[in-house]
């Protein structure tokens, strides 16, 4: 039986361009040496048409990005196999804006997430720990956001050419007591039937074990992905260097349990 999932591969990492992460690309290429990866990918955050300060994404920094990593590729050829993809932000309201801005590179890998919801003419970050933010969301109705959220993903899977969803079950991660109801359930159903269909994977995404002990997403939504015959690929989504690969070591067993 093969395994079923690569550890020697991180495929979501960051970088100091997104303004909410630190370090150079340099620096995350020499830790992933250091633990070992054959493969690293940077997964860097393209959005289009988000109104929220202060921006967490790269607007203009893109053709820096493949020039210094190009530059990686070359010095660490041989150790470390470099790859340059993307993170990207749907939003429903800007798909050929997104379309447009994803056509301008030739990625390696893209990503898929959705990490904000529109209110009013601003947008709330779904993904803060900031408790303005928290109370926001809570005031719209945690409930129906994540409804959004699921039904922005679902469409998304269809709209946008992607190989892999990130971070499946992030949403409102900082919030309380975050669940999903049964017909949050159905609709991530409908989404492992679109992820299967296009023939993307899932990420197993390791940072869910520093903030809720477990690796994002849930183990019934990775049972649901085995069951369907999607691949996973194993993310740190490091925001610092020395996250590069962050306990990669644990997912070979857990992943066992959860499929026995
Ligand atoms: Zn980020
Ligand atoms: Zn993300």
């Amino acid at each position: 039986m093969p395994a079923l999932i690569d550890i020697t591969i991180d495929g979501h990492v960051h970088t100091r361009l997104c303004n909410h992460a630190s370090g150079e690309m340099e620096e995350y290429v020499q830790q992933g040496i250091q633990r070992g990866l054959t493969t690293m990918c940077f997964l860097e955050h393209l959005e289009a048409g988000i109104h929220y300060q202060p921006r967490s994404w790269l607007e203009g920094e893109f053709a820096y990005y493949f020039e210094e990593g190009r530059r990686l590729q070359q010095r660490y050829r041989g150790i470390i196999d470099i790859r340059l993809g993307v993170e990207t932000g749907y939003n429903p309201e800007a798909v050929s804006l997104l379309q447009e801005k994803l056509a301008r590179y030739s990625w390696d890998r893209i990503g898929l997430s959705c990490h904000f919801h529109r209110h009013g003419d601003r947008h709330l970050n779904l993904l803060s720990r900031r408790r303005e933010s928290l109370e926001q969301l809570a005031a719209i109705g945690v409930d129906g956001v994540v409804t959004a959220y699921l039904d922005a993903l679902i469409a998304a899977i269809g709209m946008i050419d992607c190989d892999v969803v990130c971070h499946l079950d992030a949403v409102l991660r900082h919030y309380p007591g975050i669940g999903f109801n049964e017909d949050h359930r159905r609709q991530i159903e409908t989404l492992l039937d679109g992820i299967q269909a296009k023939g993307a994977a899932l990420e197993i995404n390791t940072s869910g074990i520093d903030y809720r002990g477990s690796p994002f997403p849930a183990p019934w939504i990775i049972k649901g992905a085995l069951q369907r015959g999607i691949p996973l690929h194993a993310g740190s989504d490091a925001h610092k260097p020395e996250e590069v690969g962050r306990y990669f070591d644990r997912l070979p067993q857990y992943l066992q349990e959860i499929s026995d």
